[in-house]
């Protein structure tokens, strides 16, 4: 699942890369992100920065000009969930920062862990969710009294480029499948639009197979053969809705990580959110965090690291006897990933004296 940002990473100099801690629970899952990503040996200067409610709170602005200008320094970001209020009040500040910085693809890599215990075996998907458009243009306004409109934007260029960056990540990654899913039976204008973009990318890529299925239908296979699914391909919405319902497939928001991806740079984020049920609890699982963090690391060119940093989630579960309560267990976020910190060092160990022999 490597995606690598080439020439990010600059010799032995520390790459800059802005770090939001986020909302409800974003401090305690990116403080263990960021202690398990410099224990793999990642030279990384971050730059602090606050953002959405917590930066509403301090500075009056949920978006501040720090913020922004060191993103334009850095390009790169790992982040915490951003509360968006519901209803009136400010726009989604996640949105806004996609939209900015022109962050379009959406990476979510969704597969079962063993140790896991879910209903569904051998999940191994990934969701690849358009960022920009759709929807999510933001555009609504009130007709008449009790009547409101929200517009759908689809572009043939936005379809094109989520496209091919979908075929690509496929040929790149040994997967064997990208699936389109529409609405284009009801919606023939827009999501037709996106399927022709579609199947026209999909010409360039004999050696990967290309199908379709309607969303209702989609979501229906998803729980019967999750199996049958490799890259699925989706619009902004869709995309939403659906990567929480994969998320449901291996285990829950806690073991998802995500990451947006931009010409120029790329934003690193589990797909959850701020979990106000258990903010300030010290009991938010901090996996999806911390695998958002090994897709950082492959993003940096550092390979190995986010080699051995997903190993050692993958031991941890596996094991089973440091699981925090969203997985059945009783360990808190520190325990967890205390326990990742020592899964890694023992694998390092092992690898060294193996080396030694
Ligand atoms: P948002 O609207 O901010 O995207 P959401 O509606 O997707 O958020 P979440 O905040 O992600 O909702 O939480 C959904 C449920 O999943 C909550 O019960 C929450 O406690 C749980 N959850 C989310 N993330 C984690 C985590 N890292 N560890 C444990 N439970 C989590």
């Amino acid at each position: 699942m490597e995606l690598s940002g080439n020439g990010v990473r600059n010799g032995a100099a520390a790459t800059a890369v802005t770090l939001i801690p986020g909302d409800g629970i974003g401090s305690e899952v990116i403080g263990a992100a960021i202690t398990v990503i410099e224990a793999a040996g990642l030279q990384i200067k971050w730059d602090r920065q606050l953002a959405g409610a917590a930066a509403l709170e301090a500075a009056g602005n949920p978006v501040p000009d720090e913020l922004l200008r060191s993103l334009r320094r850095t390009h790169i970001a790992l982040k915490g969930p951003l509360e968006t209020s519901v209803g009136e009040g400010y726009r989604s500040v996640n949105v806004y920062l996609r939209k900015t910085f022109n962050l379009y693809a959406n990476l979510r890599p969704t597969h079962s862990f063993e140790g896991v215990h879910t209903p569904f075996r051998n999940v191994d998907l990934v969701v690849v969710r358009e960022n920009t458009e759709d929807l999510y243009a933001g555009i609504e306004h009130l007709v008449t009294q009790g009547v409101v409109e929200s517009v759908k934007v689809i572009t043939a260029r936005a379809s094109t480029r989520i496209a091919r960056f979908a075929f690509e990540y496929a040929r790149h990654n040994g997967r064997a499948s990208v699936t389109a899913i529409h609405k284009a039976n009801i919606m023939k204008l827009s999501d037709g639009l996106f399927l022709k973009c579609a199947r026209k990318v999909a010409e360039e890529y004999k050696d990967i197979r290309y199908d379709e299925q309607i969303v209702d239908a989609a979501c229906m296979r998803l729980v019967t053969n999750p199996g049958s699914f490799d890259v699925l391909l989706l619009e902004n919405l869709y995309g939403d809705i659906v990567s929480d319902l994969c998320a449901g497939l291996v285990g829950g928001l806690g073991v998802v990580p995500g990451a947006n991806y931009g010409e120029r740079g790329a934003i690193f984020e589990a797909v959850h959110g701020t979990a106000p049920d258990i903010a300030g609890k010290n009991i938010a699982n901090p996996v999806a965090a911390i695998l958002s963090g090994a897709m950082l690391a492959a993003y940096l060119g550092y390979a190995d690291a986010a080699r051995r940093i997903r190993e050692a989630v993958g031991a941890v579960l596996r094991t089973g006897s440091v699981l925090t309560p969203d997985l059945g267990g009783k360990a808190t976020t520190t325990e967890m990933t205390a326990a990742v910190l020592r899964a890694m060092k023992a694998s390092t160990a092992a690898y060294g004296s193996a080396a030694a022999v």
